[in-house]
């Protein structure tokens, strides 16, 4: 009996170390939880406006809500990466609407500039220093942002996609200055200054004002293209027409053709080529 008394004191002192183990290692662990919480969401008590990097960027793709119009949904796209959006009338919302497609790319790895115009080289060039660029397989110094880079690799893999000069660069990212210098070879300041005014659009389509090619950005490349094959290629992934009328022109937009509506965008067809327009 005694022996019995010693081994059930023995047995509860155990499960009671067992116990107190346990216990002392959940709350390691509540307070681990606790400590971790702020690094995956937003704190409550922060006075400052709550942005959750990590939902933004990965976790959910954002798809605008469908009960909008398709302006809202491009603009509430838009403002996602823009923080401010031109006023209507001005020149930068002309600006906006013929060249903004890119502003909808929700992709982290692609950066975009905080205004349609570029004032200066400087300017430029402080912008493109931030961002990644990558080769495009088969030509000499073509370089676009490497998302975009990728993408038309991947396009090149299935069909032949030649550049419109060949294989220069002067087809892909561009300086300030070889947007300068095109822009001179079709106009002038007098063509500016009307298009400054809303007065004359349709140069737009045809060469890019001063500091406001998308080929500043890195996310535009010049091609010639023939084929349906090749403009299906290019569709799938991520690449269209989106500067009405410029005919070798290719925007690096980065959704998928389906998205494209979604996102507000307007498809037009013109002379046997489909654009997809801005609904501004
Ligand atoms: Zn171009």
């Amino acid at each position: 009996m005694k022996k019995l008394l010693k081994k059930i004191k023995f047995f509860s002192i155990v499960i009671l170390i067992i116990f107190t183990l346990v216990a002392s290692n959940e709350i390691t662990h509540h307070k681990i939880a606790i400590t971790a919480q702020p690094l995956n969401g937003c704190l409550s008590t922060d006075s400052l406006p709550c942005t959750d990097i990590s939902k933004k960027t990965t976790s959910e793709p954002f798809i605008p809500d469908a009960k909008l119009n398709n302006q809202e949904r491009f603009l509430s796209a838009i403002a996602r990466k823009l923080s401010t959006i031109p006023q209507p009338g001005t020149y930068e919302y002309t600006l906006l609407r013929m060249y903004g497609a890119v502003f909808v790319n929700q992709d982290v790895g692609i950066k975009l500039p905080q205004k349609d115009i570029f004032a200066s080289e400087q300017e430029t060039q402080d912008f493109q220093a931030t961002l990644t660029m990558a080769h495009v397989d088969g030509t000499n110094d073509c370089y676009l942002q490497k998302s975009a880079a990728d993408a038309l690799n991947k396009a090149r893999v299935q069909q032949q996609i030649p550049l419109k000069s060949g294989y220069g660069s002067g087809d892909c990212t561009r300086t300030f200055n070889t947007n300068l210098r095109f822009w001179h070879k079709y106009a002038n300041d007098q063509v500016l200054a009307k298009v400054q005014q809303g007065k004359e659009t349709k140069i737009l389509g045809l060469v890019a004002p001063p500091g406001t090619s998308q080929h500043l950005w890195g996310l535009a490349i010049d091609l010639r293209i023939g084929s349906k094959e090749q403009r299906k290629a290019l569709n799938q992934n991520g690449w269209f027409q989106t500067v009405e009328n410029d005919i070798p022109h290719w925007t690096y937009v980065g959704l998928s053709e389906e998205n494209l509506s979604l996102f507000g965008f307007k498809k037009q067809a013109i002379r046997g080529i489909t654009y997809w327009i801005t609904p501004l």
